[in-house]
């Protein structure tokens, strides 16, 4: 059977990002926190499906009246766009969009994809228990077909309908010290510094593996831990992303980053802080690394 899409609700207020629930999770502003490897299982989203498959989140829905707090405009478009992007790099066609593939967690809950796994336990009008009903509807007392809704949406980005966002500038070169070497970096429009990813690698140590099919760095140090800074590079930044994930365990993610020509970069100093590397400034100087 191929890989399945579910789209939850946290059932949290808008702000709500922990690590091992979902693969991603869309805070109320619409930013992307990728969380887990999209590669690997995680245990708990989705009850009896959750192999083989990946769950998105909206952080809405939380307290006593849920729809005090209901997924906002840009949380369900930044969702679309997260899962059309998935979609993309699993090379899916635009058939695979369908509820077999793409399922809210209500949908998921009552088998609607015909695939039979456990009780019904999605909404009532569906004959379920009542117990999940996540994006059933979009907003309070809205229609019924939530789901169709979103693949309507995700369908609609998949084809490319919104604009490209306009890619960050660069609007100069500097090379910096790094680990007592030199190190070419990229400065921004805002002023932030990139560098290519596996030159930071290996001016570090950090064994690597580059994963192109996937654009992905797996790192083998088992030394690292994720910080989860709010601040991750976003989609809207204009380059195709790349991720750099830890291997083993629920494979987090550590930082995202662009491919510029043909070569994946990310950010100096939050490469540094992930990794616990000291920095200092004016001029820019990474030092040694001495844990986080
Ligand atoms: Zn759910």
């Amino acid at each position: 059977m191929s890989a399945k899409i579910y789209l939850h609700w946290t059932a949290t207020h808008y702000d709500w990002v922990v690590r091992d629930h979902y693969h991603t999770i869309v805070t109320g502003n619409g930013r992307i926190h990728r969380l887990h490897d999209y590669t690997i299982d995680l245990s708990g989203h989705t009850y009896r499906r959750n192999d083989n498959s990946i769950g998105i989140s909206c952080a809405c829905m939380g307290g006593e009246d849920p729809w005090d707090l209901p997924p906002t405009d840009a949380q369900i478009e930044a969702m679309c766009q997260e899962v059309a992007r998935v979609a993309k790099s699993w090379n899916w066609t635009e058939k695979d969009i369908n509820v077999k593939s793409i399922m809210t967690h209500a949908e998921a809950a009552s088998n609607r994809d015909g695939w039979i796994v456990h009780e019904n336990y999605g909404p009532l009008m569906w004959g379920g228990t009542g117990e999940r009903w996540d994006f059933l509807q979009l907003s309070r007392r809205g229609a019924t077909n939530g789901g169709d809704v979103l693949r309507e949406k995700i369908l609609k980005y998949f084809q490319g309908a919104s604009p490209a966002p306009k890619p960050l500038k660069f609007v100069s070169d500097q090379t910096i010290e790094a680990n007592g070497k030199p190190l070419t970096v990229s400065i921004d429009e805002n002023g932030s510094s990139w560098a290519r990813a596996g030159e930071l690698l290996t001016l570090y140590n950090l064994s690597y593996f580059w994963d192109s099919s996937k654009r992905r760095i797996l790192i083998g140090n088992s030394d690292t831990a994720p910080k989860y800074l709010q601040d991750k590079v976003q989609p809207s930044v204009g380059y195709p992303l790349f991720e750099m994930s830890l291997q083993g365990g629920n494979s987090p993610i550590i930082l995202t980053g662009i491919v510029r020509d043909g070569r994946a970069h990310c950010r100096v100093l939050e490469f540094a802080e992930e990794f616990g590397i000291t920095a200092s400034f004016n001029p820019l100087k990474l030092g040694r690394r001495l844990g986080g």
